[in-house]
């Protein structure tokens, strides 16, 4: 027998490899590949902390995001309800990823997509909604409080339209009993019940809510959640202040989270959160390069967020812990940014990524 260091080979050189003993069984269809994501334990951050650094790896979902399960399970929320018959019309108003995983629920499902998004947000998110076959509308992007708001113009789309549903993401709580029914119970499952910690940011709260929801009450209170919020954002002044929506100022180039309102989806989960983090943009963008740099996991800027909070709450906790978070979608949806220089320059970023990792800035 050789060894070629990849695989052993035998001496009539056939390569002979190990049996894969944890192989899926086959699924159905988008929807029966959704969810079932790996945990990954970051070597490096873990290695740092003294804890467990696990990451839970949405971004490998069919549509590509943490996004695709509260995207299904809206769609089959206005199916159970009646709301929408074959043939007929999802609208939403997203930043992109529920967006994403709507269309490739529409598709595999045979409705049609209509979007509204801010226009804010990264032309790659936009070209993939059209692409899968989306009907997409940027629009100014403008506070809730205006009738404008991307949302608010996708209700009226979907009101003027015959079978079409607005499947309303931030208030339809279908969304956090995506987390509740699957993200939470499969993360508990990974860890055999060993979950002191789980962070992560919100954009509609949805992940967050339900995730805290079903650890929290499975572990008999033991789990600690923690949110992570970006600049300009107002719930981590809302966790800190317990309740009050004040701080709006500042801005963050992490797309896809931040809030100013607490949402239908965060409401009756709000009590579960036992602190907050707020993380500079200097810190999201420095560990969107370390990941890829040191653990090869090429992902967009809230999951670096993420992770930065991740490491942040096993400082607080001590070591010895399983801290979990989400790595939410992959850079692709944004590397004609976060890895263009003439971006970081413009937004003062530079600076921000250590000498070594400035190889990474290829564009
Ligand atoms: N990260 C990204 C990239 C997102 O698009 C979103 C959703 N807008 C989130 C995080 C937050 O997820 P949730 O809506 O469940 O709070």
């Amino acid at each position: 027998m050789l060894s070629t260091g990849l695989t052993a080979v035998s001496k009539r050189g056939y390569a002979t490899f190990k049996p894969v003993i944890s192989a899926a069984k086959p699924v159905d269809g988008f929807v029966g590949a959704l969810g079932n994501t790996p945990l990954i334990r970051l070597k490096r951050l873990s290695e740092e902390t003294g804890s467990n650094i696990y990451a839970k790896g949405e971004y490998m979902n069919p549509g590509g995001s943490v996004k695709d399960r509260a995207a299904l399970y809206v769609v089959k929320d206005a199916e159970e309800k009646g709301l929408i018959k074959p043939g007929g019309t999802i609208v939403e108003g997203t930043a992109g990823n529920t967006g994403i995983g709507l269309a490739h629920v529409c598709r595999a499902k045979g409705y049609k997509c209509v979007i509204y998004m801010p226009n804010t947000q990264s032309q790659e998110k936009i070209d993939l909604l059209r692409m899968l076959g989306a009907e997409v509308y940027p629009v100014p992007a403008v506070a809730f409080d205006n009738p404008q708001n991307y949302n608010h113009q996708a209700a009226r789309h979907a009101e003027s339209l015959e079978n079409a549903v607005w499947t309303n993401q931030f208030d339809n709580t279908a969304n956090r009993q995506a987390h509740i029914e699957t993200t939470g119970p499969e993360i508990w499952k990974q860890l055999d019940g060993k979950v002191d910690g789980f962070t992560c940011a919100t954009g509609t709260g949805g992940t967050l809510a339900g995730i805290a929801r079903f650890l929290k009450e499975t572990s008999k209170g033991h789990t600690k959640i923690f949110l992570a919020d970006p600049p300009g954002s107002c719930l981590y002044s809302y966790i800190k202040s317990g309740g009050q929506l004040t701080d709006r100022s500042g801005s963050s180039i992490t797309e896809g989270i931040g809030q100013g309102r607490v949402t239908e989806n965060l409401k009756p989960d709000i009590e579960l959160i036992d602190d907050a983090l707020q993380i500079p943009d200097e810190e999201s963008i420095k560990m969107v390069y370390r990941l890829l740099d040191e653990e090869g996991i090429y992902v967009g800027a809230s999951s670096a967020l993420n992770v930065v909070a991740a490491v942040e709450m096993a400082k607080k906790l001590g070591p010895g812990k399983n801290i979990v978070t989400i790595l939410c979608d992959g850079a692709y949806r944004y590397q004609s940014r976060l890895f263009s220089k003439k971006w970081l320059e413009s937004k003062g970023l530079t600076d921000a990524i250590p000498e070594h990792l400035k190889k990474y800035a290829t564009l």
